[in-house]
């Protein structure tokens, strides 16, 4: 029989992260056990490592009794916010404030746009540009899954030092529990994990969140849902039909709703304010429609070998390995060579998009309806990508039971994940205007 725990292709992930987080519970024992006892079992924990650098000292707390609580539909496309696929998220966001011009940041992925609702600011300030970059040290692609990846303080930190109040973290990907390890005072641990996708269930995440509200009271909770995401990449169904995704929004929304029933019974739906929003959203291609810049760069002798070439889905970025002298030679000729695919939809460069130095020397991003698949055409089998253009509009709204919370009213005026960050500082009286980002004050009273 298969054990999720030992079939896990990941061992090495495992054992880094079991290593960082001594009172995680083995999953043997976890994955016999429902949501509520998971965590029951110390499948949450506090944090004391990390220390952030001084900021200013806080002002007067606009809303003593508000608390708030983020939460990310990983991958939800704006106009699945509707009433027919999501009529949770549909009702909150109408009887709350909801921003009709939201976007991720670029590179449209998970780690970029989560680091950018932690901290505010762009990549060039934060070290995450993209969920894959080339690692020049290991000479290797790696993924930025690593708790000092992220190299600006987080507000997961800043509320828990500066204003002593305690913040928790409940996420559902292995790697964002990794990147994040260690910044708030309550940690949930995901699991149990699923093979391949490296996720929890969003069923088992609400239970997690769930238990963490009942025995923490968390002033600020950053929450990530990955089944959207997770069953969008993953389905075959084609890419008008989306089975397995349409499926996927409506279990979502039906964990919300026990949620706001479980916050209501509580008492604690009334005192929170919630902003839902995605990382990026979601595109889907054909098998026919794939880009391999790997092939792309073989077939010239001017590039052969000369770049690292980390594949983020709908977008590939480019780190030059040859010799300095080189440099801008190469770079040109790559920009020529990879913009004459009639798949590929704009190149940049890494200043551009502030990606900083960890961003490549160049990124290349694809039109709607194609992927990147490198190094090999068969190195991306999935039909649902995001990274480019057409996936950066995302769901974007403020809600909940607390007084404060502006209602029925949509603002026009645009919005981006980095200014999370910025609410939540804004909301808890810290300061946010060293951030890339301004607060979405118009949602509340204060
Ligand atoms: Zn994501």
């Amino acid at each position: 029989m298969c054990d999720l725990h030992d079939c896990d292709h990941d061992r090495q992930a495992r054992a880094k992260r079991a290593s960082a987080s001594p009172t995680e519970v083995d999953r043997r024992t976890a994955l016999g056990l429902g949501g509520a006892a998971l965590a029951s079992l110390g499948m949450v924990q506090f944090a004391g490592s990390s220390v952030p650098k001084a900021s200013a000292a806080p002002g007067p707390l606009p809303a003593e009794d508000l608390d708030l609580m983020v939460i990310v539909c990983d991958g939800m496309r704006p106009d699945e916010l509707n009433a027919e696929q999501t009529p949770t998220l549909w009702r909150w966001a109408t009887q709350g404030t909801r921003y009709s011009n939201a976007k991720a940041h670029m590179v449209a992925e998970t780690l970029p746009n989560h680091t950018a609702m932690v901290t505010g600011t762009y990549p060039d300030r934060n070290g995450v540009p993209s969920n894959s970059i080339w690692d020049h040290g290991a000479g290797d692609e790696r993924t930025m899954d690593r708790a000092d990846d992220i190299t600006y303080p987080t507000v997961l930190e800043r509320i828990r030092t500066e204003r002593g109040l305690t913040t928790a973290s409940v996420v559902s990907k292995d790697y964002l529990y990794t990147i994040l390890d260690g910044k708030a005072s309550v940690h949930w641990t995901p699991g149990p994990l699923l093979p391949v996708t490296d996720h929890a269930l969003d069923h088992f995440t609400i239970e997690a969140l769930k238990v963490t509200i009942d025995d923490h009271s968390p002033r600020f909770t950053f929450v990530n849902l990955g089944d959207i995401d997770r069953f969008g990449h993953m389905d075959f169904s084609g890419t008008s039909w989306r089975l397995a995704r349409n499926q996927a929004l409506f279990n979502t929304d039906h964990k919300l709703w026990e949620l706001e029933q479980f916050m209501r019974a509580n008492g604690s739906w009334d005192r929170t304010a919630i902003l839902v929003l995605a990382d990026h959203s979601m595109d889907w291609s054909t098998p026919f429609d794939l880009i391999s810049a790997k092939e792309l760069t073989d077939r010239d002798p001017a590039l052969r070998g000369r770049f690292g070439i980390s594949q983020n889905g709908g977008a590939d970025t480019f780190a030059y390995l040859g010799a300095p002298g080189d440099k801008d030679a190469a770079i040109a000729r790559l920009r020529e060579v990879v913009l004459a695919h009639p798949g590929v939809n704009r190149v940049y460069t890494g200043d551009e998009l502030r990606l900083g130095e960890r961003g490549g020397d160049l990124v290349a991003t694809c039109h709607p309806g194609w992927r990147f698949s490198d190094p090999t055409p068969v190195s991306n089998p999935i039909p649902g990508n995001h990274g480019h253009e057409v996936t950066l509009p995302i769901p974007f709204f403020i809600a909940g039971g607390h007084p404060s919370v502006r209602r029925g009213q949509v603002v026009d005026r645009p919005v981006t994940t980095r200014d999370v960050a910025a609410t939540a500082a804004h909301a808890f009286g810290l300061s946010w205007q060293d951030m890339d980002a301004s607060p979405a004050a118009e949602a509340f009273t204060f």
